[in-house]
């Protein structure tokens, strides 16, 4: 199925390293299925250890990992009441602070490398314009603060924003920006393992000693394990499809003169369909989201 419609910002400095596609049988401990920024870290840990391979259908980088908005967050989408049916509240503390050591992480793989992928810290917010929601702010509110997360209740009375809000959740820690096209090549340059472009895999059999992956042009990857990072597309581990599909935006603005805001935070809103927003760094701002159910054909009115 067709991924992606319309123009992309964060290719703007495209690529020009090409890697090759595979013409013959290989043999590894661990195969990697799509290199989107998913397959790219997947690759970057494991080959570490183990002999690997990556190999994506098209190009590496150039899937969804392209097209996101890049607000790295551990917020999640739902607030911490709206999932204390299905995990305790120590899940959901450690699902947050595992979210703040990821974006941990990739500052020191910011570091470590020097190469800019546009990497920098943000404060975040998250905020709704409807009093109807003020209850639900102030039980994350005390939630957060429980889980030892800094976290700031603001409100009409002390907001510092531009536009009118109800209540907000503003977090010095909350996340974090970047290029995601920029740093899945980067983790690809820095890392070992075989990589090979243009090498789409069509099965994946199991013949009792080992797993057998084909491509479509009759080469077999024989592996131990198979990790598949292939996005939204499911149909490698199942005939039936595993998820609904939704249609989501991106929208990039020309670059605008002198736009200042509190921190320069990363800022989504509590609607459903949410919205979420950021600055690049050239002055542009990024919104994403509108998540809709997908039912057909995407027009290509509808996705400039
Ligand atoms: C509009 C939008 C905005 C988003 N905003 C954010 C955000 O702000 N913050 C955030 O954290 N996340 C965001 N996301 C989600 C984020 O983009 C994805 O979670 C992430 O990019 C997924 O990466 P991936 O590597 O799993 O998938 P992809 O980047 O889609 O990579 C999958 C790769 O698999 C390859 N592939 C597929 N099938 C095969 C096959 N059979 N053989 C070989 N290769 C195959 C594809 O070619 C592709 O390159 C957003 C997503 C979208 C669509």
């Amino acid at each position: 199925m067709e991924i992606l419609k319309g123009k992309t910002y964060f290719d703007k400095e495209n690529i020009k390293k090409q890697y090759p596609y595979l013409n013959n049988d290989v043999k590894c401990d661990v195969l990697i299925i799509g290199g989107g920024i998913d397959g790219a870290i997947v690759n970057y840990y494991l080959s570490k250890k183990y002999k690997t391979i990556l190999v994506d259908k098209g190009r590496f980088g150039l899937g969804n990992t392209v097209a996101a908005t890049a607000l790295l967050e551990y917020q999640l989408d739902d607030f911490a009441e709206d999932l204390k049916p299905y995990l305790s509240e120590k899940e959901i503390e450690k699902i947050y602070k595992l979210g703040q050591k990821s974006i941990k992480e990739i500052e020191k793989i910011d570091k470590k490398y020097k190469a800019n992928f546009d990497f920098k810290l943000k404060p975040s917010l998250i905020y709704t314009d409807s009093k109807k929601d003020v209850e639900d702010f102030e039980k994350e509110y005390k939630f957060r603060k429980k889980c030892g997360l800094k976290c700031k209740f603001i409100t009409s009375q002390n907001n510092p924003f531009s536009f009118d809000l109800e209540a907000g959740l503003f977090c010095e820690d909350g996340g974090a920006e970047f290029n995601p096209y920029l740093f899945t090549h980067v983790l690809l340059n820095k890392s070992k393992g075989f990589k090979f472009e243009n090498t789409e895999v069509v099965s994946i059999e199991n013949n009792g000693q080992e797993l057998v992956c084909l491509t479509s042009y009759g080469y077999k990857m024989f592996c131990n394990k198979v990790v598949c990072a292939t996005g939204f597309n499911d149909n490698l581990l199942s005939k039936k499809p595993l998820s609904e599909k939704f249609v989501s935006y991106t929208i990039v603005t020309n670059p605008i003169k002198n736009l200042v805001w509190e921190g320069d935070a990363l800022i989504q809103d509590y609607m459903s369909p949410y919205h979420y927003l950021r600055k690049l760094p050239d002055g542009r701002v990024i919104f994403g989201g509108e998540d809709t159910l997908y039912k057909g054909i995407i027009k290509n009115e509808d996705a400039k």
